[in-house]
């Protein structure tokens, strides 16, 4: 439906300007309609609410919210059929698959309309890059037909705002030669093929052929050393973007570079800690309510990603509320004796910094296996050499205090998940340590 198109993309243009009061008040009559939707359409919701004693009229403030059952993405699954407000066989609904694997993955379902408004955000998000609807994108994802198809829009056909997919799954030297042949002003992909592409493209003389005026890191955590040097291999800023299958584009960095500014229009966010919601300024887990999901409302869902929350505001004028760090997964945090845990974010920067870039190592992952114990696992490059151990050892050492046994063992390959994602850094420890 076009005219629902253009108007979506008015509207969210039109919100992120708006002042912060009235955005504000916005969200929150978006909150409790979506609450009240989830309660009267959504069978798994009434018994939740019941069960906790809760109305959609107990919603009066956003501090009320807290009132409300937690939701994750094992409830969600069990409970699939009666979470949906709506029947499997509508032709008004979209099916997408989260990129979870041994068989964890779930089943998002977005009615078309809820597809078009996460659409205008997502264009919201480029446009705030300073991108221009002509420029093609090389789309980094996996060769899944059903969601190239839903991601597809007539006006991409005639060149507006045009995807050209390169497939995650691929060996980065067929990506190196499709990304060179097309050239594409934007790339939005995840770090770790990016960081595998640039490495290729200092290898090889490619650098020329290559030209972007910005690139996106989605997906996953983004560290600034990996940051750096992606923008130094292709001469472009990079932008941070957080986006999810359940959720798609929750938010992104503009020009200032700032912070992630969050889409207060589609998504409220909370930042739980310790069963408490913190105010701005502290790291927590982020707990979201989609505002624009009525065919699978998802209510306080714990995505089970760290971030923090900024008081500050971004210089560009935007209302939507920034946030400054995003941590990654809590499953991917090591979680040292003295009871501090050390995300993600720090061990790929550091990592990369002192083996991957200079070609000692190609690929690598940090699996805690017990309380004081983790395992290194390495693909050896062309550069690695006996120091190369003591040097892992070195870095990881220093960043887990001595606190922790650390064995290195070489692999052939690190394997990545269904859509091509790679996670670095994994923990085994039992996930209760966790509750929040
Ligand atoms: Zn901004």
């Amino acid at each position: 439906m076009i005219h629902r198109k253009a108007s979506y993309l008015y509207r969210t243009d039109r919100y992120q300007w708006l002042s912060e009061k009235k955005a504000r008040a916005k969200q929150l009559e978006k909150l409790k309609k979506i609450i009240e939707y989830a309660y009267s359409h959504s069978r798994f919701y009434r018994d939740t609410f019941d069960r906790a004693g809760v109305k959609p009229s107990d919603l009066k403030n956003f501090d009320d919210i807290r009132k409300f059952p937690l939701t994750s993405k094992e409830t969600i699954r069990e409970n699939l059929d009666s979470v949906l407000t709506v029947k499997r066989n509508s032709r008004r609904l979209k099916f997408i698959k989260t990129s979870g694997s041994c068989g964890d993955a779930m089943e998002i379902v977005y009615s078309n309309r809820s597809w078009d408004y996460t659409s205008a955000v997502y264009a919201r998000n480029l446009f705030a890059m300073g991108y221009k609807p002509w420029q093609k994108i090389a789309f980094y994802w996996e060769p899944d037909p059903v969601f190239i198809k839903h991601a597809t829009a007539f006006y991409h056909k005639i060149g507006i705002m045009k995807k050209c997919w390169i497939y995650s799954t691929d060996p980065p030297e067929k990506q190196l030669n499709l990304i060179a042949s097309l050239n594409p002003p934007v790339i939005i992909g995840f770090p770790s093929s990016l960081k595998l592409l640039c490495r290729l493209i200092r290898e090889n003389s490619y650098k020329s052929a290559i030209t972007p005026n910005m690139i996106v890191s989605s997906f996953e955590v983004l560290s600034e050393e990996t940051r750096t040097f992606i923008e130094e291999t292709f001469n472009a800023p990079v932008y941070n973007w957080y986006t999810s299958t359940e959720f798609m584009g929750m938010a992104g960095e503009c020009q200032k570079r700032s912070g992630l500014h969050i889409n207060t229009d589609s998504i409220f966010v909370e930042i739980l800690k310790n069963g408490a919601n913190l105010r701005e300024g502290g790291s927590g887990e982020l707990v979201v309510t989609g505002l624009e999901m009525e065919a699978m409302p998802l209510i306080r869902y714990q995505l089970k990603d760290y971030g923090v929350l900024s008081s500050e505001r971004c210089s560009c004028g935007r209302n939507l509320p920034l946030l400054t760090s995003l941590e990654g997964r809590n499953d991917d945090f090591i979680l040292l004796k003295n009871g501090e845990f050390i995300g993600p974010r720090s061990i790929v920067g550091l990592m990369d910094k002192a083996v991957l870039y200079n070609g000692q190592v190609k690929n690598f992952r940090v699996i805690q296996k017990a309380e004081s114990k983790v395992v290194v696992k390495v693909v050896r490059d062309s550069n690695f050499h006996a120091g190369t151990l003591t040097e892992i050892r070195r870095v990881l050492s220093g960043l887990f205090k001595n606190l922790m046994d650390i064995e290195i063992i070489s692999v052939e390959v690190i394997e990545k998940n269904r859509r091509g994602k790679l996670r670095f850094v994994i923990s085994e420890l039992d996930k209760n340590l966790w509750r929040i």
